[in-house]
């Protein structure tokens, strides 16, 4: 296996005021902010960081967000927010933060959704549940580009396409409610057809994405031959 990160840290750093360097509109409800931290540290793609918020009265909010960007991004992190509609934090991020705003945060956390360099790889995405499996990919595609990795990403619609500018021939798209015009790829909820077109049916599958979506990936890679005990996925809601 391959040595992929200078270190991997064992426990989360402190809380620090990290500064918002660029913000990126990915889709209409998507944003990526790059963060740069005083107290940067490695992380391991896959690990996310919390988010807190503290209003004029003290009342505070915190969240998770997995890191999107690559470790060898030294002094900072990138994070990718899908706005919710009557989401606490996620909108404070969308009509409120600036290039320039600070902005708290802690990590990076720990968890067993870490890629540390297994091979071959299997991604399987779910709208935003795409972010920590972009830095798998983002990282791979730097530091050991010989890995098989495949990415299966379920939009639904073109509109949707987070990192569209970066996904390449690693990355099988489907469109569950409009594809694009012209489009002959698979089309619809990811099915055991479009997993068996990513060539894999054995290796580690990572998959993150809403409780449904996880469940059916979870399914699908296992009666594609993958060992349970080789699937991590990871849920981002909503209790955030
Ligand atoms: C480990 C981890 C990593 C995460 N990484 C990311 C990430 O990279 N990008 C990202 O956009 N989010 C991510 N999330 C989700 C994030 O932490 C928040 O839950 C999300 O941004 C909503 O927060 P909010 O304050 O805007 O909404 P809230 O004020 O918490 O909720 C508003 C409404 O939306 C519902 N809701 C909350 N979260 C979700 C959700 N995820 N899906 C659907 N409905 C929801 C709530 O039930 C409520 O009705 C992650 C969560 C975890 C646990």
């Amino acid at each position: 296996m391959d040595r992929l990160t200078p270190v991997a840290p064992k426990a989360p750093g402190r809380w620090q005021i990290g500064t918002v360097s660029a913000i990126i509109d990915e889709t209409p409800r998507v944003k990526s902010f790059r963060i740069t931290l005083p107290l940067w540290m490695p992380h391991l793609p896959g690990q996310h960081y919390d988010v807190r918020l503290t209003a004029p009265d003290g009342y505070r909010a915190q969240r998770s967000y997995s890191v999107a960007s690559s470790p060898l991004d030294e002094g900072e992190i990138e994070l990718t927010i899908d706005r919710l509609d009557e989401g606490e934090v996620s909108t404070y991020f969308h009509d409120v933060v600036v290039e320039g705003d600070r902005v708290e945060v802690r990590g990076p956390f720990t968890s067993y959704f870490v890629w540390r360099g297994e091979s071959p790889v299997l991604l399987l995405g779910g709208g935003s549940g795409v972010v920590p499996l972009m830095a798998m990919l983002r990282h791979r595609r730097r530091i050991a580009p010989h890995i098989p990795m495949r990415l299966i990403y379920s939009v639904r619609n073109a509109a949707d396409v987070i990192y569209a500018g970066e996904l390449g021939d690693d990355a099988l798209l489907t469109y569950t409610r409009e594809a694009p015009s012209g489009w002959i790829g698979h089309t619809g909820h990811i099915d055991a057809d479009l997993v068996a077109q990513a060539g894999l049916s054995s290796g580690t599958a990572f998959i993150c994405g809403s409780d449904g979506f996880v469940e059916t990936a979870a399914d699908l890679v296992t009666a594609a031959g993958f060992a349970a005990r080789d699937i991590r996925t990871e849920r981002f809601g909503p209790t955030g």
